[in-house]
């Protein structure tokens, strides 16, 4: 059996029933741009794009697609996707022509508190490290029902036949590369500390190797599970039963350094789970009609909002450092409305359509001073107000930066189209593989404000029996006279919204090519006083332009768990479908951010 012994850090050493083997054969490269038709996928991984290519060639939808993507992901990707987290599908159905959405966000379990991370101890909140590697911030996961609710929509295949690629691939493993070594470094101290969790990534007490094979036979037993049972052995079954006691007591190794703080999940928590069709955020855009993920994610109407704002000005006319400011400011007043105003719908009242007005848009431009950036964070704007310029109230801080989650995209040859964002929360989520079964725990309720941000107005984003806590999520479709034109999105905590809306600008706006748009360097300015940035931004040639108007940058190299871990300065990881004429789709994800994307279509263009 496998056994395990905990020492300090990365020095440890384990013995362990999986997983490096030598090297499996030499692995196919990620291609980031694909032309063709009959369908196409992008997403992290070559074998998720694969899963999905093969269940598209099968005859099935963009759906069943997606379904596969998502649980092979579970397997190539699992310190961003997987079985323990939650996430949001939106879908163009080409028969009804409409755009529809789930919300799999995960919820708070019903014994949850607007005050369950404050340390009674002291009566100060957790340190966000504390609620990451946790129990408590350990969501309701979402994804599975997601994936079954989906499937009943929009799907021709069964649960069963779109589990058969992600079995497959857990079975057989998939070659370490230098993305997955390096996430995995990040985490190496704090995956150190639960048996499971160490035994599947740290095989031999070490990172994995690059070019070796890992395979996780356990992930693909629960799938089997899953397949052969439902999803009922997962909301309320036996796999629930083990997610629950990793919750309640995390599995940590013996002579583990840190003593998690319990989580307050239940089987009936897990049985109580349901996913909300809910009807997309919409905006007009120069002739476009962009639709995305409303409330309990921002991300619909915060790049809505902005959008709404930029549409008062011509960009393209501007030069490119107007252009830019005008994006950054924008987005600056959007986060300061997105901070007063969104919180799961379901329990606070968010004002959407005032949000979403062309009247509100007309007020909050009018904030923008073409000469110069705004010296902070701005105050939100008063909805009520009607067209005018707000009076200044109390400023409120923007969004935080999360790490990573993964977002991909589908087609299929009946012109179905998924934009499917996905998240365990942070890389490695709350770092607690449920023991014998293969996949990560989510970190979501640290999405959740730990005590109230919005001085004497009401915070949205408090924890709440059942609430879902505000994400950033942003999957994207756009349409052009009622046919698909774009489909985007990416992981990145806040950063996923000004990442979706400065691909869109430069898409639209900029004449930017797709890949050219995903690829240009990014700017995140989420009203504060600094906006990060990634460092080619700092090389543009508008750089100066823009720091001349006040701007001023800021890169982030270092992890939020841990100031002394370097991280990629990189803001976000896109993936996008653009519809051209005759059927012709552009596959387009990174060529360089995380390691690329793996971009392919049924039938190349030739
Ligand atoms: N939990 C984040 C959200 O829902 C996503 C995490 C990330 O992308 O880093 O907004």
């Amino acid at each position: 059996m496998r056994t395990r012994r905990l020492a300090p850090a990365l020095g440890l050493l384990l013995t362990v029933g999986l997983v490096t083997a030598p090297d499996a054969g030499a692995a196919p490269t990620k291609v980031p741009v694909a032309i063709g038709y009959g369908g196409a996928v992008v997403s992290d991984t070559i074998e998720s794009t694969q899963a999905g290519i093969d269940i598209l060639k099968k005859g099935g939808t963009a759906a069943d697609a997606a379904v596969a993507v998502a649980a092979t992901l579970g397997v190539t990707d699992p310190y961003v996707a997987g079985l323990g987290g939650g996430g949001y599908f939106v879908h163009y159905d080409a028969r009804s022509r409409k755009v529809s959405t789930i919300d799999g966000r995960e919820t708070t379990p019903q014994a949850g508190s607007p005050t369950m991370f404050v340390d009674p101890a002291t009566g100060q909140p957790h340190a966000f490290p504390t609620a990451v590697t946790s129990g408590l911030g350990v969501g309701v996961p979402g994804m599975l029902a997601t994936w079954e609710r989906a499937l009943d929509r929009w799907g021709r295949f069964s649960l069963r036949d779109n589990l058969k690629p992600a079995i497959n691939v857990a079975e057989r493993g998939f070659t370490v590369d230098a993305t997955f070594r390096e996430q995995t470094r990040q985490n190496a101290t704090r995956f150190a500390q639960f048996g499971a969790t160490a035994e599947l990534f740290l095989p031999g007490g070490r990172l994995p190797v690059v070019g070796s094979t890992l395979r996780n036979p356990d992930l693909a037993d629960t799938y089997r599970e899953i397949a052969r049972h439902g999803t009922d052995a997962f909301y309320g079954g036996d796999i629930g039963d083990d997610v629950v006691a990793a919750v309640q007591e995390p599995p940590v190794a013996p002579g583990a350094t840190i003593d998690p703080l319990p989580g307050l999940m239940t089987i009936d928590d897990l049985a109580g789970y349901r996913t909300i069709d809910r009807r997309p955020t919409h905006v007009s855009y120069r002739g476009y009609d962009v639709y995305g993920m409303a409330p309990s994610s921002s991300g619909g109407i915060t790049v809505g909002e902005s959008l709404n704002i930029l549409e008062r000005y011509r960009l393209s006319g501007m030069d490119r450092v107007q252009a830019l400011h005008h994006y950054l400011e924008a987005s600056r007043l959007a986060f300061a409305d997105r901070g007063r105003y969104i919180g799961d719908s379901d329990y606070v009242d968010v004002p959407q359509r005032e949000l979403l007005s062309d009247r509100f848009a007309k007020q909050r431009a009018c904030e923008i001073d073409p000469d110069a950036a705004a010296p902070g964070a701005v105050p939100p704007g008063d909805v009520t107000a009607g067209g005018q310029c707000a009076p200044d109230t109390a400023a409120t801080p923007g969004g935080s930066q999360g790490f990573h989650t993964n977002h991909f995209v589908v087609s299929d040859r009946w012109g179905n189209v998924v934009s499917y964002t996905n998240t365990i929360e942070q890389l490695g989520g709350s770092g607690i593989v449920v023991p014998g079964r293969g996949f990560l725990l989510n970190n979501e309720l640290t999405d959740f404000n730990f005590a109230p941000t919005q001085g004497d107005a009401p915070d949205p984003n408090l924890a709440e029996p059942g609430k879902r806590p505000r994400s950033s999520m942003s999957p994207t479709i756009v349409l052009k006279h009622g046919k698909p034109f774009l489909a985007v999105g990416s992981p990145g905590g806040a950063t996923i919204i000004t990442t979706v809306l400065q691909i869109l600008v430069n898409r639209i706006d900029l004449g930017m090519s797709l890949p050219d748009a995903i690829a240009a360097p990014r700017a995140s300015q989420r009203n504060a006083a600094t906006t990060q940035v990634e460092p080619a931004f700092l090389a543009l040639p508008e750089a100066d332009g823009l720091a001349a108007l006040g701007h001023s940058f800021a890169i982030r190299d270092t992890s939020p768990l841990d100031p002394t871990i370097k991280i990629s300065p990189d803001i976000g990881v896109a993936s996008g479908l653009e519809f051209t004429k005759h059927g012709k789709v552009i596959a387009a994800g990174e060529p360089v951010r995380r390691g690329g994307s793996a971009a392919a279509v049924v039938h190349p263009a030739r």
